[in-house]
């Protein structure tokens, strides 16, 4: 089958080359049947085949979250982190305007950067597709909430003076479609932020497949500044201020991918943060990697947290912040 970039329209018909091992990147590549491919023309990484709609509904299932008793995602310390990252972006956000308005973000997890923009005074709306999820931001947080995709929530024209994507535009199957949706419910000088894992970083480059901010299987594209850009401007809008620097997914994202360069088993640490081992019974294989982890950690950790600071400088960081404006 025919595959045409959504931003270029050229046919993707190719996967990329891989540095990495076999045996490492099918376990995480493979699994499920999927893999990268990629366009020749602008760099866009797409996911192949396309999740179906049952897949969906299984990849955002109550597990994503990681929906336990106290329905968080990670160990307390970790989820106390995000939470300050999204109070920190909702003030940075609230600051691009003098009044005040309505702010809406797509895929807005459990709600904290909304919560964090209500306290700032702004009227606040999200969509949320796991359902679970988007319980906690309306129920705990009595957030204005749709667990719906943005095609289906109908909010009427002019509506919004900013709409936000953090880390969620990746997630979106339809990129163009979303962006003409997304241009429509915002007000003729709205600002649209999306934040996003950036292929032309240097981490992707020393870990490629085994990059963890590729997020396989959730993620159905991965851009680059250049090819996000560009799609901005398909769709109308004019970015004008794109920062490369985010201190926890940058330097997780860096810290991951040496472990996946290193470890076996994809995304060990990122599941030990989850909590996800503590219900597996202990194995030789995982003592190992576990050791090894606790070994390298500190090397590991330095070596990421100096690396995100100097790839964020020369332009090429883990992640993509940008924001633009609807010309
Ligand atoms: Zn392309």
């Amino acid at each position: 089958m025919e595959i045409l970039c959504p931003i270029c329209n050229n046919l993707i018909n190719k996967d990329l080359p891989t540095t990495i091992p076999i045996s490492n990147s099918q376990k995480l590549f493979h699994s499920n049947n999927y893999k990268i491919i990629g366009c020749a023309k602008c760099g866009l990484l797409q996911l192949n085949p396309l999740p179906t709609k049952e897949d969906i509904s299984k990849l955002y299932s109550k597990d994503y979250y990681y929906g336990n008793e106290k329905n968080r995602r990670f160990q307390e310390i970790i989820e106390f982190f995000i939470y300050l990252t999204h109070l920190r972006l909702s003030k940075e956000i609230s600051s691009l305007r003098k009044d005040k308005g309505k702010i809406l973000d797509i895929g807005c997890g459990k709600g904290w950067f909304l919560a964090g923009c209500r306290a700032l005074d702004w009227e606040t709306y999200g969509t949320e597709i796991t359902s679970s999820t988007s319980d906690f931001a309306a129920k705990e947080l009595h957030l204005d909430v749709l667990s719906k995709d943005i095609s289906e929530c109908n909010f009427p024209d002019s509506y919004f003076d900013i709409t936000t994507c953090l880390h969620s535009f990746e997630h979106l199957p339809q990129p163009v479609e979303t962006l003409k949706e997304i241009r429509r419910i915002l007000k003729k000088d709205g600002l649209l932020l999306l934040t996003l894992p950036n292929i032309d970083s240097f981490q992707f480059k020393i870990s490629k497949y085994l990059w963890f901010h590729l997020g396989i299987p959730y993620h159905y594209y991965n851009y680059s500044t250049k090819n996000i850009s560009t799609l901005l401007k398909k769709a109308g809008f004019v970015p004008y201020r794109i920062s490369h620097f985010s201190l926890g997914y940058n330097t997780f994202g860096f810290l991951q991918s040496l472990f996946n360069l290193l470890i076996n088993e994809p995304n060990f640490l990122y599941y030990l943060f989850k909590g996800n081992y503590k219900m597996k019974k202990l194995t030789i294989e995982y003592l190992y990697n576990f050791i090894l982890t606790f070994l390298y950690f500190p090397l590991f950790a330095v070596i990421s947290l100096i690396g995100s600071f100097l790839e964020s400088a020369g332009h090429h960081g883990g992640t993509i912040k940008i924001i633009a404006t609807n010309s």
